[in-house]
């Protein structure tokens, strides 16, 4: 039994609503710990077939799959952007199109990725051993993750997974559970065997019975808070976990950018997907030289953006916030701002989900909105100096997912970004790079503790299996065996020296000593 440490009533179903329009979209189950453990226990029969299956056919299902969503594009993105309160651009650039490529990734490389190999052991070869590694699925996969990526992010871990020869179940989450049907529904229509992709609707509560129901792995996407929970929850099992979380990411510009360009990419870095993205820019330093110039650019170029939502995919740009509690946060760091002194420069006018994009100065590492990720449309914009300057600003900070610089001195930035403690740094770009299924993502410090994508990431789904061989194991006894004998000590100390020895004569001396005694050593036995 799962002892749960608030005992709260919790509704049956969780009702599927378009945060921008208030439209009901749908009603799932609030799934318990019984219907979990049944979808775990699905997949791991499941995965008893799956696991052995040839890569070639398993990335047949995986481009069959592709296809499908090649086809339903539209109807896709219209989901996600229904339930996200978004735009169905912005849902089908940053939800659908990514996966395309991510398909056709893992389905040609996997096998090559998961080859084994051969490895070098040095003067163990010399005595007639060989070692291999080879890469096996951990079972079943179980992934959490958030409503803001609620397509891209779980179903980039699932192709990974089940191409790695694992299964998975999905928790979706409560916000998005439309979303996490329509997967499992994507499956379905493929004809996948029933098992290998398994989808638990529910709240928090079915996320937490997920991690305790014998999953082998979590890979888990969500802010740092519950990410931390989890780890408390798996390491009672010592079950394995990827976790993907917050960020508070800084874009650091100077004096010598093209201000047109790099003012719309800090507007579009920070007010993507209403600024709900964990890469979002949520702070940008800009050099002294320039600031006034940049941030009057900003605020004016903010102001164009059209805050709205509605079916036509191009006619707003940035849609609804998620939810109340994500309003509320947003709220309280801008409030935080304005108590301690900051300028509103732009927006800020909320109108029941929408908040018109904030630019915020005047602040510093003492306001909220610097500080703590706030996930949210609003953009606090710092002068700095110099180059040290700018990367001991960027680096104060508990997270490390993601940092921009921009400049046209390739060099300068490449030497900065050896000095950022991100897991990844984009020069003259932002946001983009969770979407190029070739390179890693995760996050180091609290953004995150392990990858997903490239080659890292598929490393993550599987268990490293090392095979030993001893070529001569059933023609002759190893000599440290049993029983220890004063030929066998003084054969072990001559070993020594013939390996490590730096001097010659003493190596000389310890070969003759080994060939003299191999015989005498190799008949002492039990
Ligand atoms: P949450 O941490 O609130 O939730 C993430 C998932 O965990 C949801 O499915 C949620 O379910 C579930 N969950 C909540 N409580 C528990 C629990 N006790 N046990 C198991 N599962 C639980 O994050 P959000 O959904 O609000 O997502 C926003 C956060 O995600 C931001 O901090 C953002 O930076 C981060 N994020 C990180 C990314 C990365 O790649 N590094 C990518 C995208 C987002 P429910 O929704 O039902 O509560």
């Amino acid at each position: 039994m799962i002892a749960r440490t608030e005992v709260v009533e919790r509704p049956p179903l969780l009702r599927s609503v378009n945060p921008a329009t208030g439209e009901v979209l749908g009603e799932f189950k609030n799934m318990n710990e019984t219907e979990v453990l049944s979808a775990v226990m699905k997949a791991k029969q499941a995965q008893k077939s799956w696991g052995f299956l040839p890569f070639e056919e398993r990335a047949e299902w995986i481009l069959k799959f592709k296809e499908f969503i090649r086809k339903n594009i539209e109807n896709i993105a219209d989901v996600i952007s229904k339930e996200k309160g978004v735009s169905k651009f912005e849902a089908l650039i940053s939800d659908v199109f990514p996966i395309l490529d991510l398909c056709s990734f893992y389905a040609k490389n996997t096998e090559k990725i998961l080859k084994k190999e051969k490895v070098k052991i040095g003067i163990w070869e010399f005595i007639g051993r060989e070692s291999y590694i080879e890469y096996f699925p951990y079972g079943v996969i179980g992934i959490i993750s958030p409503w803001n990526f609620p397509f891209s992010i779980p179903v980039g871990q699932i192709v990974i997974a089940l191409m790695a020869g694992n299964t998975c179940v999905l928790k979706p989450s409560e916000f998005t559970p439309k979303t996490g049907i329509m997967i499992k529904e994507i499956f379905d229509n493929i004809r996948l065997p029933q098992g290998v992709v398994e989808v638990v609707t529910g709240d928090g509560y079915t996320g937490e019975c997920l991690v305790k129901a014998g999953v082998d792995k979590i890979f888990f996407t969500g802010s740092t808070f519950t990410g931390k929970r989890i780890i408390k929850i798996a390491s009672e099992k010592l079950t394995p976990v990827v976790m993907e979380l917050g960020g508070k990411d800084p874009m650091i510009v100077f004096e010598d950018v093209d201000l047109d360009i790099t003012s719309d990419a800090a507007i579009f870095g920070s007010f993507f997907n209403t600024g709900q993205v964990c890469a979002s820019v949520e702070r940008i330093y800009v050099q002294r030289k320039i600031f006034n110039e940049f941030v009057d650019l900003i605020v004016e170029k903010t102001k164009k953006l059209r805050c709205g939502y509605s079916a036509v995919p191009w006619e707003y740009d940035v849609g609804a916030v998620i939810s109340e509690k994500q309003l509320l946060k947003i709220k309280e760091h801008i409030e935080d701002a304005k108590e301690k002194g900051a300028k509103i420069l732009a927006g800020g006018k909320i109108k029941s989900l929408f908040v018109e994009p904030v630019i915020i100065a005047n602040v510093d590492g003492r306001f909220k909105v610097v500080s703590e990720e706030t996930f949210g449309p609003v953009l606090p914009v710092m002068p700095f100096d110099t180059e040290d300057e700018a990367i001991q600003l960027a680096n104060d900070s508990i997270y490390g997912l993601t940092a921009s610089v921009w400049t046209r001195n390739i060099q300068r930035a490449k030497r900065i970004a050896q000095k950022l403690v991100y897991a990844t740094v984009m020069i003259n770009d932002n946001l983009i790079t969770h979407a190029i299924p070739q390179v890693p993502w995760g996050g180091v410090k609290q953004s995150g503790i392990g990858r997903t994508h490239g080659k890292e990431g598929l490393l993550e789904m599987v268990q490293i299996r090392h095979i030993h061989i001893n070529k001569m194991g059933q023609k002759i006894r190893s000599p440290w065996w049993y029983p220890f004998t004063p030929e066998k000590y003084r054969f072990a100390l001559s070993l020594t020296n013939l390996i490590h020895s730096p001097y010659l004569k003493e190596k000389i001396e310890s070969l003759l000593n080994i060939i003299k005694n191999i015989g005498k050593v190799s008949k002492q036995h039990l």
